[in-house]
C-alpha cells in the first residue's frame, strides 16, 4: 500500500522542455486552484507497472496511452481528489478544447456548401439537420431522441428509402462527439448525411446503402460538452457533459455492473439506452478523436471477441483504405491503425461494449484524428481520407449470413436466436426482427454450423453454411412448432432479458407504457427460489439489473407476476 501524499511533484526539467505549453504543477497542490477555471482538467503521467489498469480506469477518464507509456487522462474534481491518493507525479496539459479558436459558421446554405471547412454554431447545426429533412423528405427524417442536461437536442437523421416504415431492413448507426471536445467527427458525420442524401439516385454504392439499410446518424451526442463555451463556438468544448460526467464511462458494463463509474445514468445515456432498446441495430460506429485507430471490442476485459477475426478484417479494410487516400503516418496507431480495446487500454462503462454485449449490435470506436479539434481548414482532408471507409463499413452490415425466420405452418415471422456453433459466446449471437423475421449475421468467411431456435419451436441446425468475405449468404428458415404453445417473455414484447444466455448477471428491459408493480422470481429447475424481488417498472426508468451472484450454470425460470398477469421466461446461465 502506498502512502497517501497529496502532492504533485515537478517533473524532470528536460521532459518539460518538450511541452512548452504545459503547466508545471508543484508543491502542495490545491485542488481548488486546479479546477478554478473549469470542471475538468487534462494531464498526463508515466505509466507505472504498480498501477492496476482496471482500478485506474474507474477513477479517472483515460484518454489514451502512448507506446512510450504515457497515460493521458481527464478528471473532474471528485475524480482527481481520489486519484491524488496514488501520489503519482502528473503534468498538467492545456485543455484540448482550448488549443485553437476554430472557424465557425453562423449562417449556412447547405446546397451551397462545397468545402465543409467550418464548424456550425449550435443554431446552424439545428437548421442544417432539419433542412436535410426538408430537402429530402422521401428518404430522410430528422428527430430528437431526447435532451441533454442543459436541454440541447440529441438529433438523429434517419435515412432510407420508405424512411420510417418497418421493412425489416438492417439498422445501422453512426454517432459522433460523445466526448464533446472531439469534434472532427461532428462535421464529418454531417457531411456524410449530405453525401448519402445528395448522391442517392446517382451513385450505385449509395443507392445500395439507402435502399437496403435503415441508417441512423447522430452527429453530436454530447452537445453540452461541445458548446460548453456557448452556442456560437466550439472553443472551450469539454469532454464531459455538463454534470461533469464522461458519457463513455456511464453505460452498464458486462463485467462491472450497471454503474461502473458510480454515477447515475445521465440524460444523454438514458436517451441512447432507450434508443438501443427500442431498435435493433446490427452494426454501428462511435466516433471519437485524440488518436487514429479503429478500436473494436472488448474494452472491458482481456477475452477476445468471438468475432475477433471478423473485427480485425473489417478494421484492416477501414485502415488500409484510409492509407491509400491519406499521407504517410496518418491512422497508424497501435497495429497500423487497428486494435482491440483491451490491448490498448481498458475502460469500463463504454458504449461500445454496452451495445455489443447487451444489444447484439456490433459497435466499434473510431479514433479519427490526433488533434481533437482540428482546424476547420483540415476537415476536408479528413473527409477525403475517411469517407470511403465510412461507406465500406456500412456495407458490411449486409454481408455474411442473412435471411428470414418464419413459422413453417403459418408463415408468421418469428423472433428467433441465430447461434453459430463452436463460435458464439459473450452475446455474439443475434436475433431476428419480430416484425419481419429478418436476421443479419455478419461473420468472417468460413464454413459455419448455425442453429435457429425460438421458444415453442423445435430448434433447427444447418451445417456447412459457407460464407465469403464481402458476399451475402442467404439462408431462410422455417421452424416447426413443438405444440407446447409456450409463450415466453421474449414473445410478449413487454419484457426482454438481455443478455441471455448470460453469466448470472442480466437486465430485464421493460417496454410498456405504464407503471407496473410486480414480483420478479427466479426459480431453479427443482423449484427452489433463487431470488425474489419486488420492482416497479416504469417507462423511461431503464432496465432492472439482476445479479444471481454465485449461482451454478444451468437453466432457471424467470417469473414476473404483475396483478393477474404472469410472464415466464428461461434464463440460461453459462
Ligand atoms: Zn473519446
Amino acid at each position: 500500500m502506498q502512502q497517501v501524499r497529496p502532492i504533485l511533484c515537478i517533473l524532470a526539467f528536460s521532459l518539460l522542455l518538450n511541452f512548452s505549453q504545459s503547466q508545471v504543477v508543484s508543491g502542495l497542490s490545491n485542488t481548488d486552484e486546479l479546477f478554478k477555471d473549469s470542471g475538468e482538467i487534462y494531464f498526463r503521467f508515466e505509466n507505472n507497472s504498480n498501477l492496476n489498469p482496471e482500478v485506474l480506469t474507474r477513477i479517472i477518464s483515460i484518454d489514451r496511452k502512448t507506446d512510450r507509456n504515457w497515460i493521458y487522462a481527464y478528471a473532474n474534481k471528485k475524480e482527481f481528489t481520489k486519484f491524488s491518493e496514488f501520489k503519482i507525479d502528473i503534468e498538467l496539459l492545456p485543455h484540448p478544447g482550448k488549443l485553437i479558436k476554430p472557424k465557425m459558421a453562423g449562417k449556412v446554405n447547405i446546397k451551397e456548401i462545397s468545402d465543409w471547412d467550418f464548424y456550425p454554431t449550435y443554431e446552424v447545426y439545428l437548421d442544417m439537420m432539419y433542412q436535410f429533412q426538408t430537402d429530402y423528405p422521401d428518404i430522410c427524417q430528422v428527430f430528437s431522441i431526447g435532451q441533454s442536461v442543459e436541454g440541447r437536442e440529441l438529433l438523429f437523421a434517419r435515412i432510407s428509402d420508405n424512411v420510417g416504415q418497418d421493412e425489416g431492413e438492417a439498422q445501422f448507426m453512426y454517432t459522433a462527439t460523445m466526448h464533446g471536445d472531439e469534434t472532427a467527427g461532428y462535421v464529418l458525420s454531417l457531411r456524410l448525411i449530405d453525401y448519402l442524401l445528395s448522391n442517392y439516385g446517382s451513385d450505385p454504392k449509395v443507392n445500395n446503402l439507402v435502399e437496403n439499410l435503415d441508417i441512423w446518424i447522430n452527429p453530436l451526442a454530447n452537445p453540452d460538452g461541445t458548446y460548453a463555451g456557448g452556442n456560437i463556438t466550439v472553443y472551450g468544448a469539454t469532454r464531459y457533459n455538463s454534470n461533469g460526467v464522461d458519457l463513455n464511462r456511464n453505460y452498464p458494463d458486462p463485467e462491472d455492473g450497471p454503474h461502473p463509474d458510480d454515477e447515475e445514468w445521465q440524460p444523454e445515456t438514458l436517451a441512447f439506452m432507450e434508443l438501443a432498446e427500442n431498435n435493433h441495430f446490427v452494426l454501428s460506429g462511435n466516433w471519437h478523436g485524440g488518436a487514429e485507430v479503429f478500436n473494436y471490442p472488448w474494452d472491458t476485459w482481456e477475452l477476445l471477441a468471438a468475432d475477433d477475426d471478423w473485427w480485425y478484417y473489417v478494421g484492416r479494410e477501414w485502415a488500409d483504405t484510409v492509407h491509400i487516400y491519406s499521407p504517410p503516418g496518418y491512422f497508424t496507431d497501435l497495429d497500423n491503425g487497428v486494435t482491440n480495446g483491451y490491448a490498448w487500454y481498458t475502460i469500463a462503462g463504454g458504449r461500445q461494449d454496452y451495445m455489443n454485449y447487451f444489444h447484439q449490435c456490433r459497435e466499434f470506436t473510431l479514433e479519427i484524428s490526433n488533434m481533437k479539434i482540428l482546424r476547420a481548414s483540415q476537415l476536408p482532408d479528413y473527409w477525403e481520407y475517411n469517407y470511403r471507409s465510412f461507406l465500406n463499413y456500412m456495407e458490411q452490415t449486409l454481408f455474411g449470413i442473412r435471411g428470414t425466420i418464419t413459422d413453417s405452418a403459418t408463415g408468421d415471422p418469428l423472433v428467433a436466436e441465430v447461434f453459430i456453433e463452436n463460435h458464439d459466446n459473450d452475446s455474439s449471437w443475434v436475433y431476428s426482427y419480430g416484425s419481419t423475421g429478418n436476421y443479419y449475421r455478419p461473420i468472417y468467411e468460413g464454413n459455419w454450423t448455425v442453429t435457429f431456435d425460438a421458444p415453442g419451436y423445435y430448434e433447427q441446425t444447418i451445417e456447412n453454411v459457407e460464407v465469403q468475405n464481402r458476399q451475402v449468404t442467404e439462408l431462410d428458415v422455417q421452424l416447426v412448432s413443438d405444440g407446447s404453445g409456450l409463450h415466453e417473455i421474449t414473445d410478449s414484447g413487454l419484457y426482454k432479458i438481455s443478455p441471455n444466455p448470460n453469466n448470472g448477471k442480466f437486465y430485464i428491459n421493460y417496454s410498456g407504457n405504464k407503471r407496473i408493480n410486480c414480483t420478479v422470481d427466479i426459480i431453479g429447475l427443482t423449484g427452489e427460489s433463487v431470488k425474489q424481488t419486488n420492482y416497479q417498472f416504469e417507462p423511461g426508468k431503464g432496465p432492472l439489473y439482476i445479479n444471481m451472484n454465485s449461482c451454478s450454470g444451468g437453466v432457471y425460470l424467470l417469473k414476473i407476476t404483475a396483478g393477474k398477469m404472469t410472464f415466464t421466461g428461461k434464463i440460461l446461465v453459462k
